[in-house]
């Protein structure tokens, strides 16, 4: 219950004081949350298999970056570059471990793709 009486007015001090503390919670919570982000996406991408949605190749996000399930059946006259070696089990994106059937994947954050999958981002993995 407030002590104010009904009608109270703050002052403008009384009201710039609300609002520069109101500023500075929103930017306080704005560079925590900012600051979260990379740790959440790097938990996230690197959850077990088993707790991570499979990508469904129609997702439209998968769509778009032209991934399948199976990298024997990309489309070569799309994909000149693929080769058969490219797969997730391959990528520097992939987050399984070598001998994994799936793992998850630093593009598609909360889902697992299978080691013979393959996408328009893959890259080799580093040695
Ligand atoms: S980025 Fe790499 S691991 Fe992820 S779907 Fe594409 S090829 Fe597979």
């Amino acid at each position: 219950m407030s002590l104010r009486p009904q009608h109270y007015q703050p002052s403008h001090e009384e009201g710039f004081m609300q609002s520069k503390i109101s500023r500075r919670d929103l930017l306080h919570s704005g560079l925590i949350a900012g600051s979260m982000a990379p740790v959440f996406g790097l938990l996230a991408s690197r959850a077990p298999a088993a707790t991570l949605t499979p990508l469904d190749p129609n997702d439209p996000t998968a769509k778009a970056l032209g991934f399948v399930a199976d990298s024997a059946k990309v489309d070569a006259s799309a994909n000149p570059t693929h080769t058969a070696a490219q797969k997730c089990g391959t990528c520097a994106q992939f987050q399984g471990k070598a001998g994994d059937a799936t793992g998850g994947c630093n593009i598609f954050v909360g889902h697992s793709v299978p080691q013979g999958g393959w996408c328009k981002v893959w890259a080799q993995k580093p040695a």
